[in-house]
């Protein structure tokens, strides 16, 4: 057992300063990563600084935006009526995520922020882990890689994101609101997270000394119809092995408008641009959507142990647009 300091803030410039002051320190939300990161030896911030307190709790729709407090919990936010209304798709990968238990301590800031699953990463009696100790090498790559990623990634790192929410947001084009010493900043969710090819000990672009506050979710036009589908190895409490986020505007057969957030694959969440490349204009059919799930995969990196994952996700993501727009011929 290892001993820290616990500081319990109400002040979200207050947490920005302490964090600036101590480079080790830590912020605690609902703890559920947090805590068990630190349990299993990962993570040792000498100081722990509890946000739980700042005024970050609130959901609030802003014309054709809903704000989404960094603290508020996942089950807020699924249970909010402007999420029932008009964003299935986020409702749906909330409701999949972790158990009711979880979800009624975890944070959106922390579900966005959560670590990798990376068993190896979560184990630091494995002395590989370019994640972890930069530079040692990756225990995943000729190991059990069954929960890792095929795109964003090369030999120094399969990690995977492993979000449900962050697939949906990136899909809806949601942006992060941050705050810092020097004052605020916005990041589109698209922008936000780095792929592990880049730097693997790196998953996002926010600094040390900075918090999430809010983010910022624009809603689709009324006429959109979205969803969710998680691929898992049993039906809760499972992260998933394949996933995707649709968003789709049909008119009179053709598909106006297509957005696409694929989970289970990628070292972050995964905007399917090709997809929506094929997918825009074109007929609602299925023979679409299989042209748009082959573009998808095209730069697909596997090891013998995640090769399955790039036809399931090509599946997900038929089945998901099928369901989506009603269309299964
Ligand atoms: C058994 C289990 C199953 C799970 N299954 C799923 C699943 O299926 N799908 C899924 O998406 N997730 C799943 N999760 C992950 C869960 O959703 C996350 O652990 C949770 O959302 C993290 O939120 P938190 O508030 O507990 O974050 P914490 O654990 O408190 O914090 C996580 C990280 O974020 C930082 N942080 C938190 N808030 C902020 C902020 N506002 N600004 C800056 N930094 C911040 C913390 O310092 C920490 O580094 C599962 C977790 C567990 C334990
Ligand atoms: S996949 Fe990434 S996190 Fe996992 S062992 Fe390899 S370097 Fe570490």
């Amino acid at each position: 057992m290892r001993t820290f300091e616990y500081v319990r803030a109400t002040d979200t410039q207050e947490v920005v300063r302490l964090l600036a002051e101590d480079p080790s320190a830590s912020c605690l939300a609902g703890g559920t990563t947090q805590l068990d990161l630190m349990k299993d030896g990962v993570l040792e911030p000498p100081t722990l600084i509890d946000i739980t307190r700042l005024p970050l709790h609130g959901i609030e729709r802003r014309g054709e935006s809903l704000h989404v407090g960094a603290l508020a919990t996942m089950e807020e936010l699924a249970a909010d009526a402007t999420v029932a209304e008009r964003l299935p798709v986020v409702r749906e990968a909330l409701l999949m995520g972790a158990s009711v238990q979880l979800r009624n301590m975890a944070t959106i800031g922390g579900n966005l922020l959560q670590r990798t699953r990376c068993r190896y990463f979560r184990d630091p009696m494995v002395l590989e882990c370019n994640k972890r100790a930069p530079g040692t090498g990756c225990a995943a790559v000729q190991g059990a890689a069954r929960m890792h990623a095929v795109l964003g990634v090369n030999e120094n790192c399969i990690a995977l994101h492993a979000s449900d929410l962050a697939v949906a947001l990136v899909a809806l084009d949601a942006v992060v609101h941050v705050q810092g010493l020097s004052g605020r900043r916005s990041v589109p969710l698209t922008e936000f997270y780095v792929t592990a090819d880049e730097s693997p000990e790196r998953e996002n672009v926010l600094e040390h000394a900075e918090l999430i506050t809010e983010v910022e979710i624009p809603l689709p036009p009324p006429s959109a119809r979205s969803g969710y589908l998680k691929v898992r190895d049993r039906m809760s409490y499972e992260f998933a092995l394949t996933s995707a986020a649709v968003v789709l505007v049909v008119e009179d057969g053709t598909i106006r408008q297509a957005r696409v957030g694929l989970g289970g694959v990628g070292s972050k969440p995964w905007r399917a641009y090709e997809a929506e490349h094929v997918l825009t204009g074109a007929p609602a059919t299925s023979a679409t959507f299989l042209d748009a799930s082959e573009a998808t995969m095209r730069d697909a990196w596997t090891v013998p142990g995640t090769a399955f994952k790039v036809p399931l996700a090509r599946r997900t993501l038929v089945r998901e647009l099928q369901t989506v727009s009603g269309v299964t011929a």
